[in-house]
């Protein structure tokens, strides 16, 4: 086993003829997917997604660049040669096969003796929770069973890296969630390396060691899903994390003021003066009804509640602060202790403040 290592990868699309489909550029793109490592590509439609995968699977072929996994270049290696499986949104099964036939298929193409492949395909079908369907045909299964066989199909075959391609989109949401953690629990069990591609933040978010962001063709941010909702780079980046309280203003002098002036707090740290987005992570958010006062390093303005929300555990109070509504989570007794219309103060942690260059 070894990490995968995509270096410099370009690939461009022409325009279509009618002039319908525009031009499109991925890359040059540089990543490495660590072995064991559960990494997504997370972006908008047609920011070059699955385009990568492609690269990556041998599916499309790179203008520039090459693909590595360990020492072995793979770039102008046939897909089947590469010993990745892969996943799509549709299970694909061979209708006529039955499920065990279906998942025994890759090591049948490995020449793997039939008393053997069988087994191994019925330890899989064990794991993805598919025991005593082994002899149904796949339209004696619903989509979600269906999938749980493509995911037991490609197991089967020990893949060096696992490609999933938007693999539960078609599936409703309770049993997308179903098969989400099923993924997370058998991929944690073997220590298959994956990486998959999905535009839900949710899925990323639960799934992922790692994720990258991308957009417009290109690797915006790579991280943690703790680094990526915390240090976001980019407001590009932010929004499409579907971050809240982003406030648009200006640093001058270490002080960072809101467009229209409503809120104006020390950065409390080294920033050259400029246009910035500042983001406040509603949990940061502290209200300061009961007097309490903030025993760290912390700046405080001044807001109106304007709504007070109850989410199933949850209570957020929506705060107007000159134009801008921010939203921050209150524990029960702030909440019930909070009118609408009244006036607060709220600290933040200097540490928690997050700012984005515009
Ligand atoms: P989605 O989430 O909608 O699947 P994506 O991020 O996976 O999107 P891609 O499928 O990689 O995006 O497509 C990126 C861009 O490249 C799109 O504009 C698409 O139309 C274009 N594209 C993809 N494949 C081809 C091709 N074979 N020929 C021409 N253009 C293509």
């Amino acid at each position: 086993m070894a990490s995968l290592h995509i270096n410099q990868i370009e690939k461009k699309f022409a325009p279509s003829k009618t002039g319908q489909q525009a031009p499109f550029a991925l890359g040059p793109i540089d990543l490495t997917i660590r072995e064991g490592e559960f990494f997504s590509l997370l972006g908008p439609s047609g920011c070059g997604k699955t385009t990568l995968l492609k690269l990556v699977a041998g599916l499309t072929e790179a203008d520039a660049g090459n693909i590595l996994f360990g020492d072995n270049d793979l770039t102008k290696v046939a897909p089947e040669a590469r010993r990745f499986s892969m996943i799509f949104q549709q299970p694909l099964l061979f209708p006529h096969m039955t499920i065990e036939e279906n998942a025994a298929f890759g090591l049948k193409m490995q020449k793997i003796g039939k008393k053997e492949r069988l087994l191994e395909a019925r330890r899989m079908l064990a794991m993805t929770g598919l025991s005593g369907f082994e002899h149904r045909y796949p339209d004696e299964l619903s989509g979600g069973q269906q999938q749980r066989v493509a995911l037991a199909r490609a197991l089967v075959a020990k893949p060096r890296l696992l490609l999933m391609d938007e693999p539960f989109s078609a599936l409703d949401p309770g049993l997308r969630e179903e098969m989400r953690e099923l993924l997370g629990t058998i991929q944690h069990e073997l220590g298959v390396t994956v990486l998959f591609v999905t535009h839900d933040r949710q899925e990323a978010f639960e799934l992922s060691d790692r994720i990258g962001i991308m957009g417009g063709g290109r690797l915006l941010q790579v991280g943690t899903p703790v680094d990526l909702y915390e240090r976001p780079e980019s407001t590009t980046v932010a929004s499409f994390l579907g971050l809240k309280n982003i406030v648009e203003g200006t640093v001058h002098s270490r002080n960072f003021e809101s467009h229209d002036g409503q809120i104006s707090i020390n950065t409390g740290q080294e920033l050259a003066d400029g246009r910035y987005c500042l983001i406040f992570r509603p949990e940061t958010l502290m209200p300061a009804t009961f007097g309490n006062q903030a025993t760290v390093p912390s700046v405080q303005f001044t807001g109106k509640v304007s709504k007070l929300k109850f989410n199933q555990g949850t209570y957020v109070a929506l705060v107007q602060a000159g134009d801008e509504m921010l939203e921050c989570m209150v524990t029960r007794d702030q909440a019930e202790n909070m009118e609408v219309g009244q006036l607060i103060k709220i600290f933040v942690k200097q540490s928690d403040l997050q700012f984005v260059e515009y």
